[in-house]
């Protein structure tokens, strides 16, 4: 097999960070396209050699993301899993990973705020349409392209990112401290996942959207999080009860309960009208 898929060259520029099990940094993209050289801003993502034994789940994510396609889904250019170094190419998104960018902002609105649900929700549901579960669905692996700004009428436009190694190979005290992301299902044995599993962890990204990027559960060790699926608790509920049900709803211990993507868009489309007329109620044009 050739694990190799480039039909491009590339070069490696400035590292920008480490995530649980890869090195990112920024990367130039070269094509030659009718003689002519195009070059393209890239992220590279590169396994870290303590984890090469996880090349062939990495060669899946990738591959997995190339081979779909959908607006709100990162794009991923290549992976190559040759030699000593097992590298992702990826598009590079302009304002990386959305819980940062919710805590270095501190007041995104709460329109854009539900235009991001809204758009993950359209992604979660063109998944589920092909039968392919995600599994690391968090607001660490949405990535933000656009900023929202609601005085000039632009929606912020978010991309959901490769799940990495995916989550039934790893041991169990990373999925202990991927709660409460991960569905509790997969904690069971043997682990269960399922695009149910996605809907859970859609919930709890709902509920880091809303709280301006906290990190739930924050500081818990592994016991106390184990405690908390082990007594079916939930997280401390939203203000705004329609959207507090929402997630308990997704957060449901019984996977085969949890809504459908249809049903989730359309709660979040009334959760839209309702916001809409709360706040633009006092300034609603004349008819
Ligand atoms: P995992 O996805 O395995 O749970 P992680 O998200 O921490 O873990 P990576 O996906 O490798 O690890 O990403 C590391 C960090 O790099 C992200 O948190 C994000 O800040 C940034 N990043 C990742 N992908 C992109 C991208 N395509 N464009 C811009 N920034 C990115
Ligand atoms: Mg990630």
């Amino acid at each position: 097999t050739n694990y190799s898929c480039f039909s491009f060259g590339f070069q490696i520029d400035e590292c920008l960070g480490q995530g649980s099990f890869t090195r990112v940094f920024k990367g130039t993209k070269v094509d030659i396209r009718e003689g002519e050289e195009h070059r393209t801003q890239v992220l590279l993502k590169v396994l870290d050699a303590n984890h090469k034994d996880y090349w062939e789940a990495f060669f899946e994510a990738s591959s997995m993301m190339s081979q779909i396609s959908h607006k709100h889904l990162l794009l991923v250019y290549g992976v190559s899993v040759h030699g000593a170094k097992n590298i992702m190419v990826q598009e590079l998104v302009k304002y990386g990973a959305l819980d940062l960018y919710l805590k270095r902002k501190g007041s995104v609105s709460v329109s854009c705020k539900l235009d991001i649900a809204k758009q993950l929700a359209l992604a979660l549901n063109f998944l589920d349409e092909k039968n392919i579960v995600h599994g690391n669905i968090c607001a660490k692996n949405v990535l933000l392209a656009r900023e929202g700004d609601p005085s000039q009428e632009t929606s912020p436009f978010i991309k959901l990112s490769d799940p990495g190694i995916k989550v039934s190979l790893l041991d169990r005290n990373v999925i202990l401290d991927r709660i409460p992301w991960v569905g509790p299902e997969l904690l069971q044995d043997p682990p269960i996942l399922s695009l149910d599993s996605d809907k859970w962890s859609f919930g709890a990204t709902l509920w880091e959207i809303f709280n301006n990027g906290e990190t739930p559960l924050k500081d818990w060790d592994l016991e106390m999080k184990r405690r908390f699926y082990g007594t079916y608790q939930q997280l401390e509920p939203s203000q705004w009860t329609e959207l507090a049900d929402m997630i308990t709803q997704c957060m449901d211990y019984q996977p085969a309960s949890r809504p459908s993507c249809r049903v989730v868009i359309r709660q979040l489309n009334n959760l839209i009208t309702s916001d809409y007329e709360v706040l633009h109620a006092s300034e609603a044009p004349e008819r």
